[in-house]
């Protein structure tokens, strides 16, 4: 094994469609950071919020990638058979009384919030206001709906520099509350999940679109709770459309069309400022990782 060897990088599609042009700057930023480490690239197909998969878009995906020559370097994880590992990083913290049970229904919770005036902040997500935390009375004889992460009011803003977008600060305990771990329909929550297999698959550096930035102080302090190593983190530019919206399967983003692979991934290294290609994908792919290892102070890769 080489010096960089330890370094791990990966790309962590959700199968709810087919890559689109935004899902491949992703992909191709987090594959070319490996590349430029001496390190790798793994895919995991974050499968958990079931009732929003599509059947067969994972195996799209894996195509749509290998077709731009983008391979995992190791075994693809599918999340959707871990739930075993996930159940048992619940248990660690409901062990150490990070973790509590919630029986609040939104329903509940948009009351509780205008019961004490408080307005709805940020992207209208509700920040809960801990009507089951074990000191406010817990339960109270209701049947627990999900699993709640509990965040330190003490604790202050989490910091945090991203590799692209400098220093970031988020009070999380005020600005987001006690995330879910585990919802009430029974699915393990997007944040535990990702946190916990990043650290099983021994990720060093994350590198995913900029829309997820605003996720990584909270999984910063999941990390903490858990006793994991936190990765460095990278967001990437977002693709837009001509309305200025981000692209996404949510909003329509037609399926990446890699019938031209190096089209395809010219179109993604734009986005990511690195210059137009031409001939084999593998020598494109080749020399986009050496601009990358330059424009992010490493050593060419060999
Ligand atoms: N599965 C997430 C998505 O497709 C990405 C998660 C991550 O990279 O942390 O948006």
């Amino acid at each position: 094994m080489n010096a960089g060897a330890s370094h791990t990088g990966r790309f962590a599609p959700s199968p709810t469609g087919p890559l689109h042009a935004g899902s491949l700057v992703a992909a191709l930023a987090s594959w070319l950071d490996a590349r430029a480490h001496h390190g790798r690239w793994l895919v995991r197909i974050e499968d958990v919020d079931t009732p929003r998969c599509v059947p067969g878009a994972d195996a799209l995906i894996l195509q749509q990638l290998a077709v731009c020559g983008l391979v995992s370097d190791g075994p693809v994880l599918w999340q959707s058979q871990r739930d075993t590992v996930y159940q048992q990083a619940l248990e660690r913290l409901i062990s150490r009384q990070l973790a509590y049970p919630c029986a609040c229904s939104r329903k509940d919770i948009v009351q509780a919030l205008a019961a004490q005036g408080a307005g709805k902040p940020r992207h209208g997500e509700l920040v809960y206001p801990g009507t089951c935390r074990p000191e406010n009375g817990g339960l109270r004889g209701r049947t627990a709906r999900a699993w709640r992460l509990r965040m330190d009011p003490a604790h202050g803003p989490v910091r945090w520099t991203d590799r692209r977008l400098g220093e970031q600060a988020q009070d999380v305990a005020t600005e987001v509350g006690d995330i879910v771990l585990k919802r009430a329909d029974g699915l393990w929550a997007y944040q535990l999940a990702v946190v916990v297999d990043d650290a099983a698959q021994g990720v060093t550096h994350v590198v995913r679109g900029e829309d997820l930035a605003d996720n990584t102080p909270r999984q910063i302090l999941l990390q903490a709770a858990l006793a994991l190593p936190r990765p460095a983190y990278l967001h990437t530019p977002l693709v837009r459309d001509a309305h200025g919206d981000k692209l996404s399967k949510q909003t329509g983003a037609p399926a990446l069309d890699v019938s031209d692979p190096l089209a395809a991934l010219n179109a993604a290294a734009a986005c990511l400022g690195l210059s137009p290609a031409t001939g084999e994908v593998s020598a494109a792919l080749a020399g986009w990782t050496g601009a990358w290892a330059q424009r992010w102070g490493m050593a060419a890769a060999t």
